[in-house]
């Protein structure tokens, strides 16, 4: 079976010095390199969080403080606002410089909708197609492995998706941190991939 590699979010803004940090986001470097270097993936992609100035998902776009519970999550935004995070082309969107981002194949930018957002790697929130999926099938890719930023948010729903569209996944425990917004938000987030059928793997 072909399988292909995904490298979630693996932007400054969320590594320790970025706008939205995720505690031993650089701990995963390594581990992220080993899987690109190995050659192994007949695909090898890579999403990125890439916001125009003033998106909605920035509590600042509703003078509210980061973090702060959204009730608007049928518009296409998540449960809470967030720090205005991964600017289109500020250097916080870029990929971490440890990163050896030669090796990606193909790189998917999300959350460019002022109005929506978007966790997964496949689909905005309000379900529009990103073209990953269909990436994926024009290769006869069957597994993908998921590595990447942050485990309980944005690598969360890429794994769910990904199970949706027919993919095996597996998840690189090693490869991945979570930001534990509320205590428990990892182990809950892990729990819920493995009962949906995704393989956590150290
Ligand atoms: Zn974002």
């Amino acid at each position: 079976m072909k399988e292909a590699l995904l490298c979630v979010d693996l932007q400054n803004d969320f590594y320790e010095d970025g706008a939205l940090p995720v505690e031993g986001a650089s701990e995963i470097n390594f581990q992220v390199n080993k899987l690109l270097h190995s050659g192994d993936f007949a695909a090898v992609t890579a999403s990125q969080d890439w916001h125009p100035p003033g998106h909605k998902s920035f509590a600042s776009s509703h003078g509210e403080k980061p973090f702060t519970p959204y009730e608007g999550d049928s518009e296409g935004l998540g449960q809470v606002l967030w720090p205005d995070h991964c600017v289109q082309n500020s250097e916080g969107a870029e990929f971490h410089p440890e990163i050896s981002t030669e090796y990606f194949d193909l790189i998917i930018r999300k959350g460019q909708l002022p109005e929506v957002d978007s966790y997964s790697a496949f689909r905005d929130n309000d379900g529009r197609e990103l073209g990953l999926a269909g990436y994926f099938k024009d290769l006869v890719i069957g597994k993908i492995l998921v590595v990447g930023l942050a485990l309980d948010v944005c690598v969360f729903y890429t794994v769910q998706d990904a199970l949706k569209y027919g993919f095996e996944v597996e998840l690189i425990r090693s490869a991945t941190k979570g930001v534990e917004a509320q205590p428990g938000d990892i182990a809950a987030a892990l729990e819920k991939m493995e009962d949906k059928g995704a393989v956590i793997r150290e």
